[in-house]
C-alpha cells in the first residue's frame, strides 16, 4: 500500500512536518533513523542534532530560567491563574525533541526506527528502502535528514562535548559558561570567522586557530577578523588536545605547529568548531539535485520544492545558512503544507 507522505528524519523539521501532515489527515509515516553505533559515532541518532546539546535558550516559547517566575511576571494574573503549575527551568535539547515527537504522535503519526538507505524518485509512487530490508511506497516524501557539524575527531574533543566543546557558536555562545572567558574557534573559512566575530560579543578574547598562514575566508570576512580587537588569529596551528577536567569541562587547549614551532598551551573555557557541516544526503544517491556542498537544492524561492515534484526538503539538509531549530521547524511546516497542496492537486 502506498503512503500519502513519508517523512525521513527526526529533528525539529521532521517532527514539525509530521505534526502538520497528521493534522491534515495525511497519516504521515516518519523514519526517525536507527539506533545504531554507526549513527551514534556519526552524530545522527534519532531526534537529531538538538538531542546532542543541553540548554536551548533560543527556541521561542521556552524561556530559560525559572519558568514559574517568568510566567508570573509575563502574564496578567487572571490569565496566569488558568495555567497549570510548571516547575521546570526552561528546556533542554532532548526534552524539546521528545515534546515535538509526542505532539506528532498525539495526532496519529506512525514512526519507524530505521534509516532510509536508498530511494527511487524516478516515478510516483516513490520507492524507499529501509535498513530493516523492507521497501515502502509513498505519493509524496519530505526529506528532513539534517546536517551534522564536523569535528576534528580527537578523543579529548568527544570527552568535553557539551562541557565546553560545541559545534554551534550561534546556539551556545551566549550561555553563561562562556561569558567573559577566553574561547577558541577552529577553522579559517567564512563560517569560522563568523563564529569568532559572534563569540567576540560575549568572550573576553577569541583565538581563531588556523592551520595555514592565510585565511580561506572571503577578503571582507578576513578583514573583519583582523580589525576585531578581541580576535587573535593563531596561524599555522593545529589542535593536539583539548584540555579540561571533570568539574570545569574545557580549561585549555594544546596546539601543535604546522611550521616547525614549539607546542603552545593556552587557557580557554570554550572550544568551537568552525570547520563546516556534512548534510545527510548520501542515501539519495543522485535522486535529487544537490549543491556543490551536497545540500538539497530548493528549486523555487520561498517553497520547499526539490528537483522532483512531490519530494520536498525541510531543515538543515537544504539550509546551510541559518541552521537553527526554529528555522528547521519553520521549513518543516512549509514542507507539510507544500505536500498537502501537491497531493490535493495530483491525487494520492
Ligand atoms: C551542538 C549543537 C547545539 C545546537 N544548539 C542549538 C540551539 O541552542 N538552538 C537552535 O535553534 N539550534 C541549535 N543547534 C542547531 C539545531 O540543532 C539544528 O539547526 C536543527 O536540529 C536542524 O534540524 P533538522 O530537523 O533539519 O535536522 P537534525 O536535527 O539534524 O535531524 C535530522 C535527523 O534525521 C535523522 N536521519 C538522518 N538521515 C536519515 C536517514 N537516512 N533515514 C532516517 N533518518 C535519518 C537523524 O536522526 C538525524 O539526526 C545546535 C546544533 C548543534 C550541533
Amino acid at each position: 500500500m502506498s503512503e500519502k507522505v513519508i517523512i525521513i528524519g527526526s529533528g525539529p523539521s521532521g517532527w514539525t512536518a509530521a505534526i502538520y501532515a497528521a493534522r491534515a489527515e495525511l497519516k504521515p509515516l516518519v523514519f526517525e533513523g536507527a539506533y545504531t553505533d554507526e549513527n551514534r559515532i556519526a552524530g545522527t541518532l534519532p531526534l537529531g542534532q538538538l538531542a546532542l546539546t543541553t540548554e536551548v535558550e533560543n527556541y521561542p516559547g521556552f524561556p530559560a530560567g525559572n519558568l514559574e517566575a517568568y510566567l508570573d511576571a509575563a502574564l496578567p494574573e487572571a490569565k496566569r491563574m488558568e495555567m497549570p503549575p510548571h516547575s521546570r527551568h526552561g528546556v533542554n535539547g532532548p526534552e524539546l525533541l521528545e515534546l515535538m515527537k509526542q505532539q506528532a504522535i498525539n495526532f496519529g503519526t506512525r514512526i519507524v526506527s530505521e534509516d532510509i538507505k536508498c530511494v527511487d524518485f524516478r516515478r510516483r509512487p516513490f520507492h524507499l528502502s529501509a535498513s530493516d530490508g523492507n521497501s515502502y511506497e509513498a505519493q509524496s516524501v519530505i526529506v528532513a535528514t539534517g546536517a551534522r557539524a564536523n569535528y576534528l575527531g580527537l578523543p579529548s574533543e568527544e570527552k568535553f562535548k557539551n562541557r565546553g566543546v560545541s559545534g554551534c557558536a550561534v546556539c551556545d555562545g551566549a550561555l553563561p559558561r562562556f561569558r567573559n572567558k577566553p574561547l577558541a574557534v577552529i577553522g579559517g573559512g567564512d563560517s569560522a570567522v563568523e563564529e569568532a566575530t559572534y563569540l567576540s560579543k560575549f568572550a573576553s578574547k577569541v583565538y581563531l586557530v588556523h592551520r595555514r598562514d592565510k585565511l580561506r575566508a572571503s577578503k571582507i570576512m578576513a578583514e573583519r577578523a583582523a580589525a576585531n580587537a578581541k580576535i587573535e588569529i593563531l596561524w599555522n596551528r593545529g589542535v593536539d588536545e583539548v584540555l579540561g577536567n571533570e568539574q570545569q569541562g574545557v580549561t585549555g587547549m594544546r596546539l601543535k605547529s604546522t611550521a616547525g614551532e614549539a607546542d603552545l598551551e593556552l587557557p580557554i573555557s570554550g572550544f568551537f568548531l568552525g570547520i563546516g557541516h556534512t548534510p545527510n544526503t548520501a542515501f539519495l544517491q543522485g535522486g535529487l539535485e544537490l549543491t556543490d556542498k551536497k545540500y538539497i537544492v530548493w528549486t523555487t524561492p520561498g517553497r520547499t520544492f526539490t528537483s522532483v515534484p512531490g519530494v520536498f526538503a525541510a531543515g538543515d539538509v537544504a539550509d546551510d545558512y541559518y541552521r537553527q531549530a526554529v528555522t528547521a521547524a519553520g521549513t518543516g511546516c512549509m514542507a507539510a503544507l507544500d505536500a498537502e497542496r501537491f497531493l490535493a492537486e495530483h491525487g494520492d
